[in-house]
């Protein structure tokens, strides 16, 4: 629960409030852009104004729910007055919420899809909690989680007990999932289930992991993800744990690939759908290589 008596000075007025142990992870800000901001003078996430609407009462909520920190909170209700999680984000695809902190607030994703593909996706893992547990059930439940690093796991075991899910990780960054059924080897593009495509991207870890599904979404992990001030694809140069010019031949090797996507969901950072891209670079694959030009360059 936020702490009131914490709240960051920075807030609008009003019952909704984020605490001062909030520790920059951004979470917030992507399920209530325009009610949450980042203050520049310490990083702490504060509310420019107050929800109004019930659409913006359910961001608000989205962003108690979603922080690994307990710090987003209202003064008096402790429960949103319908559900908000798992979140609906188009093409059968959710946002799960509730974010765990030993994975610094990382996103992650459920895509159902029928069994004769696959069936359900979990892509990395929130907090283990009977507020995604229930809703997953009633979703059909979890037949693969797939792990796109070693540093977004969260209670990816747990989910994947309650539901007898196989595991996905890449063998260079098994020693996080110990417990997981199948591992990615090597740099070569696997098919991991119909429609299903693992493209090992090294570089953020060693054993990093993009997922590319159904012939348009993307789940890039950490590995890759939107700036919405630039209007661009990036990479994250400081929170690149392994190598920089790996990173940059994986993501070359995956714009070369023919592998092309219409929607991506970060681990960390925005995601962003190719009908919302503005002129002149109307596609992803575009952009891709600018992105890969300019890496190679620093
Ligand atoms: S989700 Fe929580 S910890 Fe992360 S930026 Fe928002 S308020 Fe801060």
């Amino acid at each position: 629960m936020a702490r009131l008596d914490a709240r960051h000075p920075a807030g609008a007025l009003g019952p909704w409030f984020v605490d001062d142990r909030c520790i920059d992870c951004d979470a917030a800000r992507h399920v209530a852009p325009g009610l949450i901001e980042r203050n520049p003078g310490d990083g702490v996430s504060y509310f420019v104004r107050q929800p109004e609407t019930d659409e913006e009462i359910d961001m608000a909520w989205r962003a108690v729910l979603i922080c690994p920190t307990r710090s987003v909170g209202h003064e008096t209700e402790r429960r949103p007055p319908r559900q908000v999680f798992p979140q609906p984000l188009g093409d059968d695809v959710y946002r799960l919420g509730h974010n765990a902190r030993n994975s610094f607030g990382a996103h992650s994703y459920l895509a159902v899809r029928p069994a004769n593909r696959g069936g359900n996706l979990m892509i990395d893992a929130p907090r283990w909690t009977r507020e995604v547990a229930g809703p997953l059930a009633g979703l059909g439940g979890v037949d693969h989680i797939l792990l796109s690093h070693r540093d977004d796991v969260a209670d990816a075991e747990r989910y994947a007990e309650a539901f007898d899910a196989q595991v996905w990780i890449h063998s260079d960054d098994a020693s996080a999932a110990p417990y997981a059924t199948d591992l990615i080897t090597g740099i070569e593009p696997v098919e991991i289930a119909p429609g299903v495509v693992a493209f090992p991207v090294p570089g953020h870890t060693k054993g990093s992991v993009l997922y590319h599904v159904d012939g348009q979404l993307l789940f890039s992990g950490d590995s890759l993800a939107w700036n919405p001030r630039r209007e661009e694809l990036m990479a994250f140069r400081r929170a690149c744990w392994y190598s920089w010019e790996a990173q940059t031949d994986s993501l070359a090797r995956f714009a070369a690939s023919g592998l092309r996507f219409d929607r991506l969901f970060c681990g960390h950072g925005w995601s962003r759908d190719a009908a919302d891209l503005l002129p002149p670079r109307p596609d992803f694959a575009d952009h891709l290589l600018r992105l890969v030009a300019d890496m190679s360059n620093q």
